[in-house]
């Protein structure tokens, strides 16, 4: 064996266990392994998770808040213009080092798969692909990475987007994204769903796409997309992202939708922390939250999963990025906080997420690839409140980040150590 974590504790499970790992892959996991290692990690009871996953992250636009103009109505609208002043403008090489500082802060933080979503239209172009792409290579070893083409300015809006697209995926992107909610009508919707969805079969590929992200109740697109996604038998190929609208929807109406979504096998990814700050924004009191009805959501079986999605760029001014922090903030913003319902989060950065990119080798179990976070809590509970280091992160069975924190109390008269 190359590796061996001792003393982990796993989620779910009293007794602590010994996870070993050869040539990348687990290999065996139980009490007290038999056996040296060339390399030994003692977990000290703390927990091991498989990687956390992001698979939805705008790592073109990440930190462009350093540069930035503020964005004064906290918009999308805004945003949007913001962030075309930079589009303009972009280099790949540009482009790739700010998405590898967020990459990086992402891998020490945990996360071994990243879904990074590319702006590509008639105004940056593929740049932002391009550049993307460029990460992804660099970060080659340390984490996976897959690029989305996402038409950001629409497909039907922005004559020109559906060939870029095309062309992104040609070059490399392994993702088809997508933006209806954002076409000027229905019909427009409608057709830039289909546009996506003959791209996805034309390169065999997965969609994800931010839907309805807006508190309008007759945003409807998510309806469509799912009816879509069954009639084309692309079930449990597609994501969607925000889906905020829900949150207008009469009851009747989204217990429909939701329904749908289940049947169309969808994921949805909320991205609360986001919709928290981006949405609602000219509502007097009480005052909207924009977020998608996740427990309704999770309650009829659908694969609910929440991601980054920002780093200090025109739309969020935070983002560390740590999918820990997400779990957070999605437990306050959905009212998760019962012990089932905490382990429903850590899912939605974990399996769920991983669920949705479709990786059948995640996970702890023998033949499993050892994509794996020590975590210092020795629960998901304690991990969700204390939002410790990371003690040691493991790609491909290789430690690819640690992390060491020494905190000390510093009691007014007692005598002083060191
Ligand atoms: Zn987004």
């Amino acid at each position: 064996m190359d590796l061996v974590i001792r003393n982990a504790r796993l989620r779910g499970e009293k007794e602590l266990v010994d996870i070993t790992v050869t040539r990348g892959r687990i290999e065996s996991v139980g009490p007290r392994l038999a056996g040296t290692a060339r390399e030994d990690i003692d977990a000290g009871g703390c927990l091991v998770s498989p990687g956390f996953v992001n698979l939805h992250l705008h790592a073109d636009k990440s930190l462009l808040g350093e540069r930035m103009r503020p964005n004064v109505s906290g918009t999308l609208p805004e945003a949007i213009e913001i962030t075309n002043e930079f589009k303009r403008a972009y280099e790949p090489e540009e482009v790739a080092r700010r998405a590898g500082r967020v990459l990086e802060a992402g891998v020490q933080n945990g996360t071994t798969f990243f879904r990074l979503f590319a702006d590509v239209g008639t105004i940056g172009g593929l740049r932002a692909a391009q550049g993307l792409l460029l990460a992804r290579e660099q970060f080659q070893g340390l984490c996976q990475v897959q690029v989305v083409a996402f038409p950001q300015e629409g497909i039907l809006r922005d004559p020109g987007a559906a060939d870029l697209l095309e062309e992104a995926l040609k070059q490399g992107c392994d993702v088809v994204g997508g933006l209806p909610w954002y076409e000027y009508t229905d019909a427009d919707a409608r057709e830039h769903i289909d546009i996506c969805l003959q791209l996805a079969q034309r390169h065999d590929l997965d969609v994800h796409m931010l839907v309805d992200d807006t508190d309008d109740p007759n945003s409807r697109s998510l309806e469509y997309l799912a009816w879509k996604t069954m009639r084309e038998g692309w079930e449990g190929r597609v994501t969607a992202s925000h889906c905020g609208a829900m949150a207008a929807y009469n009851d009747v109406y989204a217990a429909k939708v939701i329904d749908m979504v289940a049947t169309a096998r969808i994921t949805i990814s909320v991205n609360a922390h986001i919709n928290l700050v981006c949405s609602a924004r000219t509502d007097r009191e009480p005052r909207r939250r924009g977020i998608a009805r996740v427990k309704e959501l999770l309650a009829r079986g659908v694969n609910v999963i929440s991601s980054q999605d920002d780093v200090n760029d025109p739309y969020y001014p935070f983002g560390k990025p740590d999918q820990l922090e997400v779990a957070l903030m999605m437990a306050h913003t959905a009212q998760l906080t019962l012990p089932h319902e905490l382990e429903q989060v850590f899912d939605m950065v974990t399996t769920n997420a991983a669920r949705a990119a479709r990786l059948d080798d995640y996970g702890i179990a023998p033949g499993r690839r050892a994509d794996l976070v020590v975590i210092d809590a020795p629960s998901v509970h304690e991990a969700l409140r204390t939002q410790p280091p990371r003690r040691h992160v493991l790609k491909d069975g290789q430690e690819v980040a640690r992390a060491t924190l020494a905190r000390e109390l510093r009691r007014p008269g007692a005598p002083r150590r060191g």
